[in-house]
């Protein structure tokens, strides 16, 4: 068996981490002290523990997220690779769903694959020779089946295979968009150059950073099965020391009287939150008061059929709730621009409606 790369999430190439700097914390990603499909997949457990600020600090932290089985940060970012000479990977795409597997017109097979699904074929001692590669993209993911080094703390990373030629790209469509509270961010993506849109659907892949959205819209969002998500934690975050807030629906613009109800209700909550909070009661079950209003953030990934799939039914639908509606337009708009072949289709129903 002969394994190549041949693709692997890049970062988006519109995003500017000095223009991010004024706006959001996205620039920590930058931070980070490996791969920038390392820093998104620390970035994205930060996200869940609101320390983004701590971003490349603590060399062992993915290493040990995955050790206690906080999981969900390292499927953020796929890797591809092509096998020649076996059938094995029929084999793997029976062993692990989550895992994209199709023939090429010469007989070999991509396999597409996100940082866990490697890891946990690795353990099972699949694929093996894919693992250098793995391991030159996402180095601490892998750490357990290298050297730990003389700290303990994990291989250091060398240089990222080299980045994966991109398709002319419309960069000001791929600035992270912002709509009132709600912000939508291309974080990052892969695209293997493939003649066939079928097979593009199921190897392409991007990943989305959320922001401004309320936990009714990502109540909606994380229905999606086919997905990966990093989601802000109530669990473990303080609400108490502000930056919470409110997500108001459009539907209360021009109603003063209405307005005043849910901000006087908002405000009592947070008051009672913090008493709840000095009286001891843990974060985990103050929470428990905390309205579908309470803003939020999450990491999103999913290859382009799923996003295909997510986008008909809350993009372009006109059944689908106003705010999870906006944001897939945000992200229909942006994957158009890189995939136009796979997501032409919304783009006409959209473009029409939009008319
Ligand atoms: C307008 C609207 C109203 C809704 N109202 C409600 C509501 O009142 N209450 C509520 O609970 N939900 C509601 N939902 C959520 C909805 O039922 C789905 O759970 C959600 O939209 C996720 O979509 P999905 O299951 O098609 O997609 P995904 O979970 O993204 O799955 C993608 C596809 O994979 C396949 N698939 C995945 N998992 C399975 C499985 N276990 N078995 C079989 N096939 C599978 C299906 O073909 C599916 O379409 C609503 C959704 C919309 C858009």
């Amino acid at each position: 068996m002969n394994i190549d790369l041949v693709a692997y999430s890049q970062a988006n190439p519109a995003l500017n981490p000095s223009e991010l700097q004024e706006t959001s914390d996205l620039a920590t990603i930058w931070n980070g002290a490996s791969t920038f499909p390392e820093n998104v997949i620390e970035y994205a457990g930060r996200v869940c523990y609101r320390s983004t600020q701590r971003m490349g600090t603590a060399p062992r932290f993915i290493i040990n997220r995955v050790k206690e089985g906080h999981e969900d940060i390292i499927e953020h970012i796929v890797a591809t690779v092509r096998v020649r000479n076996s059938e094995e990977p029929l084999r793997w795409r029976m062993l692990n769903r989550h895992c994209e597997v199709t023939e090429e017109p010469d007989g070999s097979w991509l396999v597409s694959a996100n940082t866990r699904v490697w890891l946990s074929f690795f353990r099972d001692g699949i694929g093996l020779q894919a693992l250098p590669h793995l391991q030159a993209i996402a180095p601490k993911v892998y750490a357990e089946f290298d050297d730990i080094g003389p700290t303990g703390n994990g291989p250091t990373p060398t240089a990222a295979p080299p980045p994966m030629p991109l398709p002319e790209l419309d960069l000001p469509t791929l600035r992270p968009r912002e709509e009132g509270p709600l912000r939508v961010t291309l974080l990052a993506f892969t695209q293997p150059a493939l003649a066939d849109a079928a097979a593009q659907e199921h190897h392409g892949s991007a990943t989305f950073f959320f922001e401004g959205i309320s936990r009714a819209c990502t109540h909606q969002l994380v229905r999606h099965r086919l997905a990966s998500f990093s989601q802000e934690s109530q669990r473990y975050v303080e609400l108490s020391k502000g930056g919470w807030n409110a997500v108001i629906p459009p539907a209360f613009e021009g109603n003063d009287a209405a307005q005043a109800k849910l901000s006087e209700a908002w405000d009592y909550l947070q008051a009672v939150y913090r008493e709840l909070r000095q009286m001891g009661i843990r974060k985990e079950d103050a929470r428990f008061l905390l309205p579908n209003a309470t803003e939020t953030r999450v990491v999103t990934s999913m290859n382009f059929a799923a996003w295909s799939h997510f986008l008909w039914l809350r993009a372009v639908d006109k059944a689908a709730q106003w705010e999870i509606r906006r944001l897939g337009q945000l992200v229909l708009e942006m994957l158009y621009s890189i995939a136009p072949a796979v997501f032409e289709e919304h783009w006409n129903v959209y473009r029409e409606m939009r008319e």
